[in-house]
């Protein structure tokens, strides 16, 4: 197969491959899985409908040849499935797969850091809101208290998975009073945080524009404590912006896709745990890959249909944001991974 770089009616490249391996968390954050929808009894999908690791990494071998370098691995909550090193050493053997990372709320990290870094992963993200324990264990949604993550944290450390990122989904009147207490942390520690516009992802967290704490407002709160300077991305679609300490210890990020959106640098596809291509983090739907999968489909025939899905793509959600976007159809958070 040759490779060919395929571009959408945008012009965008085909570059990032997020792979959302479980449908499962352990966490239940209001913002991504409210526990009142996802109860006992909610039915997640069953095993037989998650892709194999074999067809993962099948789609991961394709989508290299179109064009893809960077992949991550996230869920739900991917270290919630089984043996996901497995995963990660399957991926990272593949050629042309420079960068691969993982994001997770690092409930289970102390006890796979290690495997992971051995596996072959190169980075991990992992998602902290706040380091108070009452704010934690309200967004947490579960009532845990910070301390296991904070032993995933330095578990990840220790195993050499570093420069370590701390994404924090900043909502009003919830965490922001404590931003600047997790920049600092992160600071000592030598971590980088990455402050999230809280998004209206989904259908079932009731997001209100009220509740977003602009990226502008965010880095005012920080600056003020910690002056710093917008810096350049450190590669062409990076989505995060920049900003670095004066002092020189170290820097911290913005995602604002409500306030900033970045559609127009947007290389990123989607692959769902049942394997659904999905190429917007707010699309209704995502196209069907599994079946290709399992009915001896040949790898250009996938090819193929995945040239046909990024080629006609056109979206741009964030930049056209409005009360009637908001209220649409859309794929939840959980079950695509950011
Ligand atoms: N469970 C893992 C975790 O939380 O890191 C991986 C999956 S989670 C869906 C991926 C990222 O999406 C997390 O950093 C989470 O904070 C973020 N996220 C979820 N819902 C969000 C929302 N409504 N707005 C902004 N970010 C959100
Ligand atoms: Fe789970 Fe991550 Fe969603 Fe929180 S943000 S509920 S940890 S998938
Ligand atoms: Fe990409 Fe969709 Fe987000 Fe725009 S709204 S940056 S197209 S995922």
């Amino acid at each position: 197969m040759n490779n060919v770089p395929v571009l959408d009616t945008f012009k965008r490249p085909l570059r990032d491959l997020r792979i959302s391996v479980t449908d499962r968390c352990n966490f239940r954050c209001p913002y991504c899985m409210p526990a009142e929808i996802f109860g006992d009894r909610y039915q997640f999908l069953p095993r037989e409908d998650l892709l194999t690791f074999e067809e993962i990494t099948r789609i991961v071998k394709i989508a290299v040849g179109l064009g893809v370098t960077k992949v991550r691995i996230t869920g739900g909550e991917p270290l919630v499935r089984q043996n996901i090193e497995e995963l990660v050493a399957m991926i990272a053997a593949v050629d042309g797969v420079s960068d691969l990372a993982m994001t997770t709320n690092a409930y289970l990290l102390s006890g796979y850091a290690e495997k992971l870094k051995n596996a072959g992963l190169k980075r991990i993200t992992v998602s902290l809101d706040s380091l108070e324990d009452e704010i934690f264990q309200k967004m947490n949604g579960r009532g845990f208290s910070t301390a296991r993550v904070l032993d995933g944290i330095r578990a990840a450390k220790e195993a050499g998975l570093q420069p370590i990122k701390i994404n924090a989904v900043v909502q009003k009147g919830v965490n922001d009073e404590t931003l600047v207490g997790l920049a600092e942390w992160c600071r000592d520690n030598g971590h980088t945080p990455r402050f999230i516009e809280y998004m209206d992802v989904g259908t079932l967290n009731d997001w209100k524009l009220e509740e977003v704490l602009t990226a502008e407002e965010i880095v005012q709160l920080i600056e003020e404590r910690f002056p710093a300077d917008p810096v350049g991305p450190t590669y062409p679609g990076e989505v995060a912006k920049r900003y670095r300490y004066r002092d020189g210890n170290g820097e911290f990020g913005i995602i604002s896709s409500v306030s900033q959106p970045f559609c127009g640098d947007c290389t990123r596809m989607r692959l769902s745990p049942e394997g659904k291509s999905v190429t917007c983090l707010f699309a209704e739907t995502g196209t069907d890959l599994r079946d290709s999968l399992r009915d001896g489909s040949t790898d250009d025939e996938i090819k193929k249909a995945i040239i046909g899905i990024w080629g006609s793509r056109k979206d741009r959600y964030s930049e056209q944001r409005s009360e009637e976007t908001v209220k649409r159809k859309k794929v939840e958070m959980y079950h695509i991974g950011g």
